[in-house]
């Protein structure tokens, strides 16, 4: 479009003496270097120009050449521009500015892990370990020792988190709902040693989130 403006505006030029000249225009010739099929006429270079005295043109309207620029660039491609930049301005806007906004997330969303406990303080993991076998990642460790109830507790539940594939398996297996993966995905950190989340660590993100999980949990369990 650029170059076809250029030929457009070469048309006619504006002499040192006011006037207004056209550039040549060269008749129809296949064989000319600058011939282009789809023009009835090509403009030859500077260096081609006849002499400007025989060049005045005292015939040029100006209000038509206006009106075919305007027709051809003005009424048709920068209307558009000027339109489609005008409905953008007036879209909702799709951009957040996170961190200061977040998105919503689904309850099912798969985040950080969690071990829960009873309005009590109770755990209320009783180390079945069936979260431990379905872990399909190994990235479940517990040890246990027996209770003085006779249940089973846990002396050490540490999940590397560095191998964990956030599949959701252990919060599926688990009975009692002990195990959950909550909606924070705000947990980076800068080395391994701070992605194996120990027992005491798990148990502060379930005390920490423990009123949306309930409430996760209780709209998933509506759908089931
Ligand atoms: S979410 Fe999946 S991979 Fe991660 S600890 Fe649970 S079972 Fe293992
Ligand atoms: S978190 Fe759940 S599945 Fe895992 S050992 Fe405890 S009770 Fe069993």
């Amino acid at each position: 479009m650029l170059r076809r403006l250029i030929r457009r505006f070469g048309q006619v030029q504006t002499g040192s003496d006011g006037q207004l000249y056209t550039s040549t225009k060269a008749p129809l010739d296949s064989n000319h270097p600058h011939y282009m099929p789809h023009m009835d006429y090509y403009y030859s270079s500077k260096t081609e120009l006849p002499p400007v005295a025989n060049e005045i043109r005292t015939d040029v309207d100006v209000d038509s050449l206006i009106s075919r620029w305007h027709k051809k660039y003005w009424s048709s491609d920068i209307l558009k521009i000027v339109f489609a930049i005008g409905m953008h301005s007036v879209e909702t806007e799709v951009t957040i500015n996170y961190p200061m906004e977040k998105g919503p997330l689904s309850p099912l969303f798969r985040g950080e892990h969690a071990l829960r406990r009873y309005p009590t303080g109770e755990e209320r993991c009783i180390a079945c370990k069936l979260c431990e076998v379905t872990c399909p990642a190994y990235a479940i460790t517990i040890e246990t020792e027996p209770r003085p109830d006779g249940a089973r507790k846990t002396t050490r539940y540490d999940i590397d988190m560095t191998k964990c594939i956030y599949c959701g398996f252990c919060q599926e297996a688990c009975p009692v709902d002990a195990i959950v993966l909550t909606s924070n995905y705000e947990f980076a950190t800068e080395n391994h040693h701070e992605m194996i989340y120990t027992k005491s660590r798990l148990i502060d993100n379930g005390d920490r989130w423990e009123a949306q999980i309930a409430r996760n949990l209780e709209s998933v369990f509506k759908h089931r």
